[in-house]
């Protein structure tokens, strides 16, 4: 069975306590996601391709803003992971020695009732038993022609991870950096998997965005590293808003392990569609490069790799002491960035009744991962006085280089306000009437929706302030 472990009582730093935020029903966010400019189905306007979405203005600069701060923190806020950007297109060659071209694939049935093919999992009730096929093995790696010749002699996949590509640049990027062991190397980008049922939003698509890293240890202390980036990884989804109440780690059990695992724990995350998984962190043991590497006779591998022929590079280090070659054992914390943005959408939700009977909806991002940080507003919209105050504030707030500010000219503040706060814009700035005689501003909060009067010149100090107090 599978050992779930609620940490409500465990202790990770600085997440807020109260009321419940996240939204009640995934229609909720598509609804808001498409009405607001965060993501739209691709293709929409041919009837839509099942299983990819599009990222549109809001949601994209919300997807930087996640992976940005997942590259601050393993890259930049660290000295021991180097970063790199591997091609998409991969050599089968790859995928055969990493098992996926044996293993990447899920048992499907196809139902003779309603005609529709299943993951055997995931078959919904509405299909009776004695009308599923058997279940067959169904391979989820995407193939595309390489070269002039469409004979399907030469091809190369879409890889399904980003993980291979860091590892057969092992040698590279340890030969050009000054690391020695424990060292990791950090990497987002694009997966594609065929999933047979996509579904649930952006929570299963079938092109998506993963923030790998691979994390290589001296083989003895791969245990220790293994909880070490566990709770990192907890920490810092906590450090991006996600509550603790909504997470849940899992320990996969020992006959649900990938081939390649030694142990792996999942972060489970209450999405709206039910708990599943957020992130997985595997001792991927020596694996992968194992597999990899030329001369495997010559170099003790713990794990049952595929005999390798065809590899140049020896991907292993040589123990000073022993002056033995040793592969090392790697630590793999993997995150899908699309569903960190589900998750990250659900848990800045809120729905608030207002003193006035109203009701408006707040997505309380906190600011680092807000689309727009500030919003400039001229209070009438063709009133060319107001409107270059405006436009002059935007653009010495945009010069901080502190993220999106916009200048928002519709001559309505309180549909102004309305979207901001739909948004997740944390501070709203009118220039009135006033601003013009006596160089004062009108200073909206997002979660408070206090307005205060300050100076012009203050404002950029403030703004700095307030961005970077907040972010971690
Ligand atoms: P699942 O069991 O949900 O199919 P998985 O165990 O196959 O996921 P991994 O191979 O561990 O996933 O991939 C690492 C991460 O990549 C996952 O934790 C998830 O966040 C993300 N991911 C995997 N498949 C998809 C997908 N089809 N759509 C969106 N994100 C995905």
């Amino acid at each position: 069975m599978s050992k779930l472990f609620n940490f409500l009582n465990a202790s990770y730093n600085g997440e807020k306590s109260g009321s419940n935020m996240t939204a009640k029903t995934m229609d909720e966010l598509v609804a808001l996601c498409k009405r607001r400019g965060f993501i739209f189905q691709s293709n929409e306007i041919y009837g839509g391709l099942q299983g990819l979405y599009d990222y549109g203005p809001l949601g994209t600069e919300l997807k930087n803003n996640l992976k940005q701060s997942w590259w601050s923190s393993m890259v930049y806020e660290r000295d021991d992971i180097e970063g790199l950007d591997a091609a998409i297109l991969t050599s089968p060659e790859v995928l055969k020695q990493s098992g996926h071209e044996d293993t990447f694939s899920d048992p499907m049935v196809d139902c003779k009732s309603c005609g529709e093919r299943f993951r055997a999992d995931q078959v919904p009730d509405y299909c009776k038993k004695e009308d599923l096929t058997e279940p067959r093995q169904f391979n989820l790696m995407f193939k595309t022609t390489m070269g002039p010749i469409d004979d399907g002699s030469s091809f190369a996949y879409l890889r399904p991870e980003t993980a291979q590509q860091i590892f057969v640049n092992f040698k590279n990027v340890l030969d050009s950096t000054p690391h020695h062991l424990p060292f990791g190397i950090a990497q987002i980008g694009k997966a594609f998997r065929n999933e047979i049922t996509p579904r649930n939003f952006i929570f299963r698509v079938r092109e998506f965005e993963q923030m790998e890293l691979e994390f290589f240890v001296i083989e003895g202390s791969d245990e220790e590293w293994h909880k070490t980036w566990t709770n990192l990884r907890i920490q810092w989804w906590i450090d991006q808003g996600v509550s603790k109440k909504n997470m849940e780690i899992l320990y996969v059990p020992d006959d649900e392990l990938a081939h390649y695992s030694k142990a792996t724990v999942d972060i489970m995350y209450k999405f709206p569609h039910g708990l599943e998984e957020l992130e997985g962190i595997a001792n991927r043991t020596d694996f992968d490069l194992g597999s990899h590497t030329k001369d495997q006779e010559n170099i003790k591998i713990h794990s049952n790799v595929m005999n390798n022929k065809n590899s140049n590079s020896r991907l292993a280090i040589q123990n000073k002491e022993t002056k033995k070659w040793e592969i090392p054992f790697v630590i793999e914390p993997s995150a899908g960035v699309d569903r960190g943005v589900l998750a990250i959408l659900n848990e800045s939700y809120k729905k608030e009744k207002l003193d006035n009977g109203k009701e408006r909806i707040v997505l309380a991002f906190k600011p680092h991962l807000a689309p727009i940080k500030a919003a400039v507003i001229p209070l009438k919209r063709n009133n060319d006085d107001l409107v270059q105050k405006a436009l002059a504030l935007k653009s010495t707030l945009q010069q901080q280089k502190l993220g999106r500010v916009i200048f928002e000219n519709t001559g309505n503040i309180g549909k102004s306000y309305r979207k901001h706060d739909e948004i997740g814009t944390p501070l709203c700035i009118t220039i009135d009437f006033e601003t013009l005689d006596d160089q004062s501003v009108t200073i909206r909060d997002r979660d408070t929706m206090k307005q205060s009067r300050m100076k012009l010149d203050d404002i950029p100090a403030y703004f700095r302030n307030y961005i970077e107090a907040k972010t971690i």
